[in-house]
């Protein structure tokens, strides 16, 4: 069953398009990654998913009803939730406090669901009363994450959770979230610049190119093309064809 839609979707800042006629689909269970250069409107597309940006064209539907347009809040109750760019966790607020407030949506007793954040980050009980803002960077990603999970989401979108980490952070990071999608079902959309870990960790991806989806897939096609693997990757065997690497230009295939 396909959970998110987006149909030739359209967002300008101003007179800047970000995004030009965009079109994916998050099936039911998947991990599902958004591949592209700085600038190429990977977050403009979460943005706009979220419904923290409304789309002059196109629809996006989240399990059968159009949401392009719907406010924010809205969206998390119905379980879509995203973990924004640069974490953005409350600073001045305890590690639990922040916890908590990813439930806002729900009334009643969280201590098991904060109890299962604990579960995926450990970390993250034993610094359950300190500041978030004294967090180290990874641990505020999981903060996030955990944040995110508080919600209950069907749907959580990941931006950049590799931004600022160490690569053994970034393993351990994109280890918990296939762990969510196995154990507990969350479908994850994410959008990452590390093409290595997404290609990796997803089951299908698409890659966007300023504004446009130029390839899409399953991640083990992805990774087989060239294009890909060169310009994603950062693999090449132009030294022993003797081809001048600038010679060689993208042809999505
Ligand atoms: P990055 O990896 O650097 O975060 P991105 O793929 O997420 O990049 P977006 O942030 O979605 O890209 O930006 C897409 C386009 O929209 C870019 O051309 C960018 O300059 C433009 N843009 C983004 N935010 C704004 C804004 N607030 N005002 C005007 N233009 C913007």
């Amino acid at each position: 069953m396909t959970v998110l839609s987006v149909s030739n979707l359209e967002v300008s800042y101003g007179a800047v398009t970000a995004l030009r006629g965009v079109s994916i689909d998050v099936a039911e269970g998947e991990i599902v990654a958004i591949l592209g250069a700085n600038g190429a409107g990977k977050s403009t597309l979460m943005k706009a998913i979220a419904g923290l940006m409304t789309p002059t064209k196109g629809d996006i539907t989240f399990q059968g009803t159009r949401i392009d347009g719907a406010d924010t809040d809205r969206l998390v109750r119905k379980g879509l939730s995203l973990v924004p760019e640069g974490r953005e966790v409350f600073p001045y607020l305890s590690v639990e406090e922040n916890l908590r407030l990813g439930a806002y949506t729900r009334p009643g007793d969280v201590s098991g669901d904060i109890e299962m954040c604990y579960d995926y980050f450990p970390i993250l009980k034993e610094r359950r009363k300190q500041q978030a803002g004294l967090l180290s960077g990874g641990q505020q990603q999981m903060l996030a994450i955990g944040r995110g999970l508080m919600a209950q989401p069907t749907l959580m979108m990941l931006d950049e959770p590799s931004l600022g980490l160490s690569p053994l952070l970034t393993q351990e990071i994109f280890g918990i979230v296939a762990r969510l999608n196995a154990e507990r079902k969350v479908t994850m959309l994410l959008v990452e610049q590390n093409a290595h870990v997404a290609l990796e960790t997803a089951h299908s991806g698409y890659v966007l190119e300023t504004g446009r989806i130029v390839m899409a897939g399953p991640t083990e096609r992805l990774k087989a093309s060239e294009d890909i693997q060169e310009f994603y990757l950062g693999r090449s065997d132009d030294a022993a064809r003797g081809e001048k690497r600038w010679k060689r230009r993208k042809t999505w295939r």
